[in-house]
């Protein structure tokens, strides 16, 4: 059995988050195998993706694959292909003001992080999708706005990999708004969150940041196959 299965496993029978006393709902939601080349990061799970087991399932997942569209991405294929996961993998249940879904707090976030980083190890991705602002905010500053981030990707060279693959100190990564043709190495690339209940996709000024981040992986996508 590989170690990402037994990786998979472990996520799915987890109950670390219970057993601390916090109010999720076991169950983690993922998909994707080793051979991916992808690797994209949401926040959590909603109920309908705990119902279906599949990532982005529902209203932000044809928000999210409208996007992933532009770049080239046939729905289908990338689930198929690539892999999907989130910062918590449970789902957290409802907002206590009934206003959608609870964020996953600070612990619950770093209970899963292990996890996080042993798929990012195991899948070595060449490109990471860091999908709304909790999982931007694992790598880039917490005061970063989505303005600043949006358009933008972080490039680590070889070199900086190959001493620690999960490097992802952004002072050792090249900052670019366009793909420069890079054979090796890899990109982060952040999108907003695209559930329905966000407005900061519809501004204008932001749908031309999305197009410029779309663009950006259409030739990452085109130039590295994946
Ligand atoms: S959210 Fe992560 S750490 Fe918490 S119970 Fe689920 S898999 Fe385990």
């Amino acid at each position: 059995m590989s170690d990402l299965i037994t990786l998979q496993q472990k996520m799915v029978s987890c109950r670390l988050c219970l057993d601390a006393g916090h109010q999720i709902i076991p169950g983690a939601v993922f998909r994707g195998r080793t051979t991916a080349q992808l690797l994209l990061i949401g926040q959590a799970p909603g109920v309908t993706e705990v119902e279906a087991k599949r990532p982005f399932n529902a209203g932000s997942g044809r928000r999210l694959f409208q996007w992933l569209g532009a770049a080239g991405w046939d729905e289908q294929t990338f689930r198929d292909t690539h892999y999907m996961t989130a910062v918590t993998k449970c789902y957290p249940g409802k907002h206590p003001n009934g206003k959608g879904d609870r964020v996953p707090s600070k612990p619950e976030q770093q209970l899963c992080r292990p996890y996080l980083d042993q798929e990012i190890s195991l899948v070595n991705p060449r490109l990471i999708l860091l999908v709304g602002k909790l999982a931007i905010q694992l790598f880039y500053p917490k005061s970063a706005k989505l303005v600043d981030m949006i358009g933008t990707a972080a490039y680590f060279s070889p070199d900086t990999l190959a001493k620690n693959p999960l490097n992802f100190d952004l002072k050792q990564a090249e900052r670019t708004t366009y793909f420069r043709g890079e054979t090796e190495g890899r990109y982060i690339v952040p999108l907003p969150h695209p559930s329905g209940a966000s407005l900061w996709p519809n501004k204008p000024e932001n749908k031309a940041l999305i197009k410029q981040a779309t663009n950006m992986l259409y030739e990452i996508r085109e130039a590295w196959s994946l």
